[in-house]
């Protein structure tokens, strides 16, 4: 049996970029989740994961002397600079590099006080823990770069919230999670000796390609850095998603997903949807997501201008140019993403373009609409798109313009078959999570489990999963999601 070897390289950086902590003890953790696969992805052996070592280290205690890591942050939270955030209920237990010589943090959420928590109690819901596990999973599914859930375990402590939540602490595992934030806090020190070191640990942990590039690293690792967003944010689009929170300390420069407090996918279609319940002026709405990930890309790169050039003007036309590629590059993931769904080979400007008008138009349920259209590509009546709204006519249109864009001479049966491989039947929708979470509270994991293991295997429709992929009726559908801080 053989315990991971957990590296800190973060500690190797300037000391203020973290602090150490000392998780409390759990007197009765009980494991509730574990992710197998995840683990043998990480080298994790199986025999010591069912070890009291593993569940302690799942609540925090590293088993020798070295402490866990709480790391420093800054953040613009909708629009305002708290110069001092982090890690207020997280903890860093170690990196591991997985066999394919990738490394990642173990980062738990949940497992205490730090330095960073001011006010908070640094601890978790089990809703919390649950919504992110199965939030992470769905992406890992659906190829949307994200932090990975290893495991749930469950404190025995009630966790005050509005009212008394049982507690639990999630273990996640992450590429990077340096975060836009994090270069705000170093900027903010003054320290340009600090920003350096901490952009020469991101090349070196997310863009190693650049470890030699000599010259202007830092110039490519921001274009590298707009890259990623750009690609991330077009998939959470593509996918009808909306993170809900992306205040810039949530925002991980390895462009994985980060934070899944008050998010979810849309059912009913509206490019202005916000889930939020503070999301009062809808900053952070599903169509406002590409503007906010440049307004953020923004703020990294006023963190990173001594980085770029001597000469503050100079540096500010470097990061705007390479700014200015982000529309393109967020265009071109969206547009080739939604042509996909659409089983067309090629995206056709126009036909994006009113499909968003039509979806708009009919607020029809955004999952369901695609798979309902491979029904229509392998030949069933277009009733099975027109019944998801009472608005017909444009539907009608628009799938017309639709059947005539399609790739002709193709096999229909083989092009729905494609078209299912991209839209999953099987999303964590917020009313059916709900259900789960509230069982889970109170005892009753099988709701939950059920829905995990159908997110899991989005594309496949499959009897255990009825019900699964149902959109709320109009009157249940969530108006609000929280933050679950
Ligand atoms: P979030 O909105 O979840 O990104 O959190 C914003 C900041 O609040 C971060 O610095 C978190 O670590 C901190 N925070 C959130 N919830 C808690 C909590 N329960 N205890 C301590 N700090 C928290
Ligand atoms: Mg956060």
């Amino acid at each position: 049996m053989n315990a991971p070897l957990l590296d800190l390289s973060y500690t190797r950086l300037p000391q203020n970029l973290y602090s150490a902590v000392y998780p409390q003890q759990v007197t009765n953790p009980k494991r509730l989740l574990l992710n197998r696969q995840l683990a043998g992805l990480l080298g994790m052996d199986h025999t010591w994961l069912e070890s009291e070592a593993a569940l302690q280290l799942f609540c925090g205690q590293t088993g020798d002397d070295r402490p866990a890591i709480a790391m420093a942050y800054s953040g613009h939270q909708f629009g305002h600079l708290s110069p001092l955030l982090g890690d207020g209920r997280a903890a860093l237990v170690g990196e591991i590099v997985s066999p394919s010589g990738v490394r990642y943090d173990l980062h738990l959420k949940g497992s205490g006080p730090t330095p960073y928590s001011r006010r908070g109690d640094g601890l978790s819901t089990l809703r919390a823990a649950l919504k992110e596990y199965v939030f992470s999973e769905s992406f890992a599914a659906l190829g949307i770069p994200c932090s990975r859930s290893l495991a749930v375990v469950t404190t025995g402590m009630q966790v005050m919230r509005e009212q008394a939540h049982p507690g639990a602490i999630l273990t996640r595992a992450a590429r990077c999670h340096v975060r836009v934030g994090t270069f705000q806090f170093a900027a903010l020190q003054q320290d340009t000796g600090m920003l350096r070191s901490l952009a020469d640990f991101v090349i070196h942990r997310e863009f190693p390609e650049l470890d030699d590039d000599g010259e202007a690293p830092y110039l490519r690792l921001f274009e590298k850095i707009v890259e990623r967003q750009a690609v991330l944010v077009a998939t959470w689009m593509a996918s009808g998603f909306i993170h809900g929170v992306m205040n810039t300390d949530n925002m991980a420069l390895s462009g994985e997903t980060i934070d899944f407090g008050p998010c979810a996918f849309m059912d009913y279609f509206n490019p202005g949807r916000v889930f939020s319940s503070i999301d009062e002026y809808g900053r952070y709405a599903w169509n406002r997501q590409a503007d906010i990930a440049v307004w953020n890309l923004s703020r990294l790169a006023e963190a990173m201008l001594p980085l770029l050039a001597a000469d503050t003007k100079t540096a500010v036309a470097m990061a705007e140019k390479a700014l200015e590629k982000f529309p393109d590059l967020f265009n071109a993931k969206f547009n080739k993403l939604l042509a996909e769904k659409l089983g067309l080979v090629n995206p056709d400007r126009g036909l994006l373009k009113s499909l968003l008008a039509v979806l708009a138009q009919t607020s029809v349920d955004y999952t369901l609409f695609f798979r309902r259209l491979a029904q229509v590509a392998e030949g069933e009546n277009q009733d099975v798109v027109l019944t998801l709204s009472e608005e017909k006519e444009p539907l009608v249109r628009w799938l017309n313009e639709w059947e005539q864009a399609l790739p002709r001479h193709t096999d229909r049966q083989q092009l729905a078959e494609q078209m299912n491989r991209v839209n999953p039947l099987y999303i964590p929708r917020i009313w059916l999570l709900e259900q789960a979470l509230s069982a889970a509270n109170n005892g009753n994991m099988q709701p939950f489990e059920t829905m995990l293991r159908a997110v899991q295997n989005p594309f496949f429709e499959a009897d255990e999963f009825k019900g699964l992929g149902q959109p709320p009726s109009r009157g249940q559908s969530t108006l609000a999601t929280f933050c679950e801080t």
